[in-house]
């Protein structure tokens, strides 16, 4: 009995008995001490299981370009390169009815009928400056309707009858006017002041009133276009006022703008300056994109504002527009020692040199592109990064940028890019967002985000 006892201590004793004790495993399968209250187990020390899948950011870049069709994409690609004609177009066709309103004398006798008309010098700018609008607006009225509404409608963008289209232009009209009718008369006031330095107060008063313009743009331009609402109360608003919260964002600055009733592109955008400044997104991309997608534009826009990126745009363009009247005043004092007597035009403080002004000027501005893109593009990289490392779904902002195909050529060469594009290219933007997900694959949110949506 006491034997039969003992031997079943013994199996039992060798069955629970282990013969392999962590000394004799090798160092990488040893087993850390079990727990007690005495002694602590060191997380370190645990085996550690790699979960981390496979994750190539140029195939998955590649895969996202191929989801667009070769026939949407010729499509873009159609419509951007007509984009670059046209600006080339708009050019040539604007410096001709420049040369037009100079060499027919037409700028010279609506500068006799205002000066016939009143004495006083800023009335006869302003006067100048009413029909000229009118003149150059009905002049290139065939480019505007071709571009703003013909185009549009060919490529399937826009949702107007003409009558809405030729609204919003005699809208865009009426602003065009006002803005002229008060930045002219200063202008030919600090021109008769400083004459021969008078493109450094040009230069200067036409950085106000960009600073102007910016400031009343979304309380005062904004709304004769389009209308303001505040987002509806739904748990999307909840995560972009909890992002604004997070970020430091002023929490109601973000609007929605019935952009619908003139296209179907989706957009949003950051306005104001100086105590102005709001976030809205359109209601395109509120209808057409998910609840991710928002998420991730709205962290965009929120990184030009965190950012301090329209303060680096005035400076920056500031010093484009220092350049432009430079190269404006050496301009006009050639072409009018040249020209003047043909144009019957006196030196620069004469109203009727406005054509020569605004055509140098957008000669100027033409020859800048680069730069004045390359600007824009850098900040809108930024912008970019800021969103997807405050966001973290890069994957969702790759698809609003396949969605805005729909008007961006997606994949243009390196020269055309730092030319045409104020936006970085639809390629750029999703292998950048493709090469944070690969360097946050260990991250568990983006981690199971690949395995939901392999790309
Ligand atoms: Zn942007």
């Amino acid at each position: 009995m006491a034997l039969r006892i003992g031997l079943m201590f013994l199996a039992v004793f060798l069955l629970l008995w282990t013969p392999a004790t962590a000394q004799d495993l090798p160092p990488d399968q040893q087993l850390p001490p079990v727990a007690s209250p005495t002694h602590r187990v060191d997380v370190n020390q645990l085996p550690v299981l790699d979960t981390t899948p496979a994750f190539n950011p140029d195939v998955a870049t590649q895969q996202w370009l191929a989801r667009l069709s070769p026939e949407a994409r010729a499509k873009s690609d159609a419509y951007a390169e007509g984009g670059y004609m046209l600006q080339f177009v708009d050019l040539t066709y604007g410096l001709g009815v420049a040369a037009l309103l100079l060499w027919l004398q037409i700028s010279a006798r609506i500068r006799d009928w205002a000066e016939e008309l009143t004495r006083g010098r800023a009335w006869q700018v302003m006067l100048y400056a009413v029909v000229y609008i009118a003149a150059i607006t009905v002049m290139t009225l065939p480019l505007s309707i071709y571009e703003g509404y013909v185009r549009e409608h060919d490529f399937g963008l826009s949702n107007q009858t003409f009558l809405q289209w030729a609204g919003d232009f005699a809208t865009m009209f009426a602003v065009t006017l006002a803005a002229a009718v008060i930045f002219l008369p200063l202008l030919y006031a600090a021109i008769r002041a400083a004459r021969q330095a008078w493109w450094l107060w040009g230069a200067g008063l036409a950085i106000l009133f960009m600073i102007f313009m910016l400031v009343i743009y979304p309380v005062a331009i904004a709304p004769l276009f389009n209308h303001y609402s505040p987002l509806p109360e739904t748990p999307l608003k909840q995560q972009i006022l909890s992002l604004a919260r997070a970020n430091g964002v002023p929490a109601d600055t973000v609007w929605v703008a019935d952009e619908s009733r003139q296209s179907s592109r989706i957009s949003a955008n950051v306005s104001g300056f100086l105590g102005t400044t709001q976030i809205s997104l359109n209601d395109n991309l509120l209808n057409q994109g998910t609840t991710d997608e928002v998420l991730a534009v709205v962290g965009h826009e929120m990184g030009h504002y965190v950012l301090g990126h329209t303060l680096r745009m005035v400076l920056l363009f500031g010093l484009v527009i220092l350049a432009g009247f430079g190269f404006v005043a050496l301009g006009c004092r050639h072409a009018t020692d040249l020209f003047g007597g043909n144009w019957q035009v006196r030196q620069p403080d004469d109203v009727a040199g406005l054509p020569l002004i605004v055509a140098l000027m957008s000669i100027f501005l033409f020859l800048a592109m680069p730069v004045t893109n390359s600007i824009t593009r850098t900040t809108e990289r930024e912008a970019d990064l800021f969103g997807v490392n405050a966001v973290r779904k890069p994957d969702a902002f790759a698809s609003v940028v396949l969605k805005l195909s729909s008007y961006r050529k997606l994949d243009p060469g390196p020269v055309e890019e730092a030319i045409f594009f104020d936006h970085p290219s639809g390629k750029n933007r999703i292998a950048m967002m493709m090469n944070w997900k690969a360097e946050h694959i260990r991250d568990l949110d983006i981690r199971d985000s690949v395995r939901d949506n392999p790309h």
